[in-house]
């Protein structure tokens, strides 16, 4: 082996790739391999201010670090920490102008984590599309939204990451309004093997919840549900079918109609995200290409 751990082997024992530090058990251990990859923030300049929301695991708070403000998540319980250890050992590998950035961690002793990022004002995309709705919003904003989400997972796309749970909550808006991709806590890099223990049914692609197959064509129908929520101004998707109706309704072809006011030509987008074929899905780069196009020549109005 190359004499370090942040390297794999192939099937003939070569040196391939740098992918990422392995974490070793435990959150004592890893203070160590964050302090030494760099990542490790000082807790004594960290001060924080203000709960802003609750995660599944923690609270989020905001927080100033060193003069800037901060958001920081904060999980008090051991086991719990673990998990999110691995959320920040992706998030230190990712780097993007339209994905949530990681400034640093602190791990203490008594097994609390802070996992520190940017700090998004404007909150969840989702509350914000539902709380401006379409008498703020127009259509240059919603093509803007798809457009810098898309070039979030075009970048994942392209470093071999599969989100595996991209939907408009998991989107964050700046104070200047760029939104940006947040909650890698799924991320994965795409060979990874994972369970399917709670699932966001609507958001997730037929063969995904089948057979397990996440891959960046799984993100791109998961994208094509993100659109229609952006364009629908943050509502919940398949209204009116109740939720066990879901999965085999899609699997036998059907799909949401078009949101009010929606330009055909992002409408479809959303159907050919929606592919139960995931092979005849399209890349994000494509679709990428594709907005572009139709910013460009101004087909959103
Ligand atoms: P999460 O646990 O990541 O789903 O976050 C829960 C809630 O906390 C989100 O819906 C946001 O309202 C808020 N939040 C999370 N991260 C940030 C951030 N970086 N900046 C501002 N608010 C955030």
């Amino acid at each position: 082996m190359c004499g370090e751990e942040h390297y794999t082997k192939d099937a003939d024992g070569l040196c391939t790739r740098l992918i990422k530090p392995k974490l070793m058990e435990g959150t004592v251990a890893a203070q160590d391999e964050f302090s030494r990859s760099g990542w490790a923030l000082n807790r004594k300049e960290l001060k924080l201010l203000q709960t802003i929301g609750k995660g599944e695991f923690g609270d989020v708070m905001v927080g100033d670090y060193r003069g800037n403000k901060v958001a920081v998540k904060c999980i008090k319980n051991d086991a719990t920490a673990q998990a999110f250890i691995a959320e920040a050992s992706v998030m230190t590998q990712l780097r993007h102008n339209n994905l949530v950035q990681l400034l640093g961690v602190i791990v203490e002793e008594r097994g609390s984590l802070y996992i520190v990022t940017e700090y998004m004002a404007k909150g969840s995309l989702v509350d914000y599309l539902r709380s401006r709705g379409r008498t703020v919003l127009g259509g240059d904003c919603l093509l803007k939204f798809s457009l810098d989400v898309c070039e979030a997972m075009e970048y994942l796309e392209n470093n071999n990451f599969v989100h595996r749970d991209l939907a408009a909550r998991n989107v964050l808006v700046s104070d200047d309004n760029i939104a940006k991709v947040s909650d890698f806590g799924l991320t994965k890099e795409a060979s990874s093997i994972q369970d399917t223990g709670k699932l966001p049914v609507k958001w997730t692609s037929p063969e995904a919840i089948r057979e397990k197959r996440f891959s960046t064509k799984s993100d791109v129908w998961s994208y094509g549900i993100l659109l229609w929520e952006i364009y629908s101004f943050g509502r919940v998707p398949y209204p009116r079918i109740p939720l066990k109706e879901v999965v085999p309704r899609v699997e036998k072809g059907y799909k949401m109609d078009a949101p009010d006011g929606c330009p055909p030509v992002v409408y479809d987008l959303m159907k050919q995200c929606w592919t139960l074929d995931s092979v005849v899905r399209p890349s994000f780069h494509m679709l990428r290409d594709k907005l572009q196009h139709i910013r460009a020549k101004e087909l959103y109005l």
